[in-house]
């Protein structure tokens, strides 16, 4: 960031409110594709936003906001990202422990014959197979709805076991009263790939996301200004058009009440091991107050004879205090923000609303990619034409 006197009368085509990924997206295109003169702010310390990653006292490199897989069926999202990074091919595998025994997830047939004795395992096995074509994805709100009498005893069984305390402890609610895609994401599966994304391209950046995302902000015509807030900005810096990807309750100054959001403490522990966990995920779906337990090590494949795990615990976003991770996928939330989307749409073209926090969904990094990349082209690339009389590509 220019020192206070350099600032004074800076104008930019754009500003662009958050250094994470929608608006890294939307920053480089406008630079690279559109020759724009834009300035990044994010009131973090840190680009990438919540894809963050830095080494910690080990030298591992840490997802400091929750582990973070790149996974996506999207060409258009994977060729984008692959002019930033080169990957690693890690493949996710997640396994929570269930009455003391670890077990794949999402729930599958190697999870029965882990928890159910043999002819129990081989009859519900044979049951689900008869059922449902080999491969298909059950989400386990279906399974309990199911005619079949074993096959919703065992819906109820992966309910209990799997999805309910998880569900309460991540989100201060049942499955039932959240969408039904939340519990989607993770559905049965009736076949025994024990990965956690099927998706034809998954990996973690080779060098890290906060490397890749730098990458994409390395234009000359970007600034970027960390630990800067929009509402901090002086008059003296001046733009054309802005994208917020932040909190869209916020921006409006909660004007039709505060939406909610989840958000996470994560408590790390560095062990004298090589490995901790089996795999890099463990979920805990019982009572104990945390979700989940990550070790960082399994991302990169780093062996270093120590390791860091941490276990993320759930809590309810207090703004001002602690990170809106997570908009909650209820009906009443959804319509609490479409007043905000109204709204905002009075804004456009000047300002537009781009991302996981200013649309209010629960976006991957890929939909997230994808949509700043579709609300460039929209309001920018098809929006003003004459903007682009010197692509640069
Ligand atoms: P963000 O990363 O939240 O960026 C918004 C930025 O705006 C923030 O950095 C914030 O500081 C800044 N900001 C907000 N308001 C202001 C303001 N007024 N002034 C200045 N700056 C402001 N996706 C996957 O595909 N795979 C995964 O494995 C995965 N795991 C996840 C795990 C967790 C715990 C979480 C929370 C998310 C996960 N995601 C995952 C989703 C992924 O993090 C998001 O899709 C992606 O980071 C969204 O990027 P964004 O730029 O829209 O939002
Ligand atoms: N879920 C669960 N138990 C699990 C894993 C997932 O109940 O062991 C539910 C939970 O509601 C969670 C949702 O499925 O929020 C989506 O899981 P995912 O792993 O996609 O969550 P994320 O990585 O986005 O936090």
């Amino acid at each position: 960031m220019p020192s206070e006197d350099d600032e004074s009368a800076m104008h930019y085509d754009w500003l662009v409110v958050g250094a994470g990924l929608s608006g890294a997206t939307f920053a480089e295109r406008l630079a690279a594709d559109a020759n724009q003169r834009v300035l990044v702010v994010d009131r973090r310390p840190h680009v990438a936003g919540n894809v963050f990653d830095s080494p910690d006292h080990t030298g591992l490199l840490i997802h400091r906001y929750g582990p973070h897989i790149f996974h996506t069926r999207s060409e258009q999202v994977w060729a984008y990202l692959n002019r930033f990074t080169k990957w690693h091919p890690y493949v996710h595998r997640v396994q929570a422990e269930i009455n003391n025994t670890m077990v794949p997830l999402p729930f599958n047939l190697n999870s029965i014959e882990r928890l159910f004795d043999t002819n129990e395992a081989a009859r519900l096995c044979a049951t689900l197979l008869r059922e449902f074509p080999e491969g298909t994805k059950v989400p386990v709100l279906r399974l309990l709805e199911h005619s079949d009498r074993a096959l919703a005893d065992l819906g109820e069984f992966v309910y209990q076991n799997v999805f309910l305390h998880y569900t309460v402890k991540q989100w201060g609610y049942r499955p039932e009263e959240l969408d039904r895609s939340v519990t989607g994401r993770v559905p049965v599966l009736v076949g025994r790939d024990n990965r956690y994304f099927q998706d034809p391209h998954q990996g973690t950046p080779l060098h890290g996301y906060t490397a890749m995302v730098q990458r994409m902000l390395e234009h000359p015509s970007i600034t970027v200004a960390t630990e800067t807030d929009q509402s901090a900005l002086g008059s003296n810096v001046t733009w054309d058009r802005c994208v917020f990807t932040g909190p869209i309750d916020e921006y409006f100054g909660m004007e039709y009440g505060a939406l909610p959001y989840r958000s996470l403490r994560f408590e790390h522990r560095t062990l004298q091991v090589d490995r901790a966990q089996p795999v890099a995920q463990v979920n805990y779906p019982d009572q104990r107050p945390y979700t989940r337990s990550v070790e960082h090590a399994h991302f990169s494949d780093a062996h270093l004879g120590v390791t860091t795990v941490t276990r993320e615990f759930p809590m309810a976003h207090i703004p001002g205090e602690t990170e809106p991770y997570y908009p909650v996928p209820t009906e009443e939330s959804h319509q609490a923000y479409r007043r905000y989307a109204e709204h905002a749409q009075k804004f456009a073209p000047d300002t537009l609303f781009v991302g996981r926090l200013a649309h209010y969904r629960y976006y991957d990094m890929d939909q997230a990619v994808n949509h700043a990349l579709h609300a460039y082209q929209r309001h920018v690339r098809d929006g003003a034409p004459q903007l682009l009389s010197t692509v640069t590509g």
